[in-house]
């Protein structure tokens, strides 16, 4: 066992889902008019940490890529035992795709010298599910997606990882510093416990990183080191749906059957 491994966690603001509308002028997201959460596959990417946290130790490290109103996922990020958490945030990353925005994140775990980087498999907003993989590549580091469980192997400097494949299951080693990202749902999420809570609520505060601090070149960032052209949105109409309410299950199976859905 060893008590030194560091431990980072990306996790992302994102504006409710059930909450959020289109503008149908532009065809956007009001994301303003939203109410911002984690984003929930996030849950799980804290909780595999936390889990390393309780087997080996290790020091576990939050950090979000965004304006400083991301601040509250970072306190909640400590109230559920994250030894620290920090803001990523600089105008020069105004404008990131998924490629700057990979390379910044890659920064920050080299800035906090880590030897795991655990992320959600995607985010309900933009859901690319590109940016941890962009980071492995960024780093030029192992990576282990769609990860139902880790199983840490301090003694070998390995992590273990069942991940999801079609039909099944396989379990992958992978050689430190490993890039993780863990399926959706593949865990429980712990709570907050209510004295972590109250601190994270009334004394934390989260480190403030900016691009000169990450040692980041401003070119390297934001809208004009993005490569992504969005070409314009559109929003579908909703599809008219025709209803027949049954009385019983046979008259169900009738139904379907006469529909040639059986
Ligand atoms: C041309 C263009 C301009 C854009 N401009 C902006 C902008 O100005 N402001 C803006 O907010 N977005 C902007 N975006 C969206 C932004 O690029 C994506 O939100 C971002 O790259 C993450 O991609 P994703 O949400 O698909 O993450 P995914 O790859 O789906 O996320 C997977 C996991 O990576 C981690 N992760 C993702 N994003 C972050 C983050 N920011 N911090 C920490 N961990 C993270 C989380 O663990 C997440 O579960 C822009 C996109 C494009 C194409």
């Amino acid at each position: 066992m060893t008590d030194n491994w560091t431990v980072v966690v990306g996790i992302k603001q994102v504006p409710d889902e059930d909450d959020v509308t289109i503008d149908p002028d532009t065809g956007t997201l009001n994301r303003a008019e939203a109410a911002a959460i984690l984003n929930p596959p996030d849950r799980n990417a804290l909780e595999a940490a936390l889990q390393l946290k309780d087997e080996v130790g290790a020091e576990v490290i939050a950090f979000t890529m965004g304006p400083p109103t991301a601040t509250p996922v970072l306190e909640l990020a400590v109230a559920l035992g994250c030894d620290d958490a920090a803001l990523i945030s600089d105008m020069a990353f105004a404008g990131s795709d998924t490629w700057p925005t990979s390379l910044t994140l890659a920064y920050a775990a080299e800035y906090f010298d880590a030897d795991v980087g655990i992320f959600g498999e995607e985010t309900t907003d933009s859901s690319t599910g590109q940016v941890p993989p962009g980071i492995a590549a960024h780093l030029d580091w192992a990576q282990l997606t769609y990860v139902a469980d880790l199983d840490p192997r301090p003694e070998d400097n390995q992590l273990l990882a069942t991940r999801d494949v079609e039909g099944g299951h396989e379990v992958v080693a992978a050689d430190l510093p490993v890039i993780v990202a863990v399926g959706y749902g593949d865990n429980d999420p712990r709570p907050a416990g209510l004295h972590r809570k109250l601190y994270a609520e009334t004394e934390f505060e989260p480190m403030e990183l900016d691009a000169e601090a990450l040692g980041i070149d401003p070119d390297e960032v934001g809208l004009d080191a993005s490569p992504t052209q969005v070409g314009g949105m559109d929003t579908a109409d909703p599809v008219e749906r025709e209803q027949e309410v049954v009385d019983s299950v046979e008259d169900l199976a009738a139904a379907m059957a006469e529909e040639g859905a059986v």
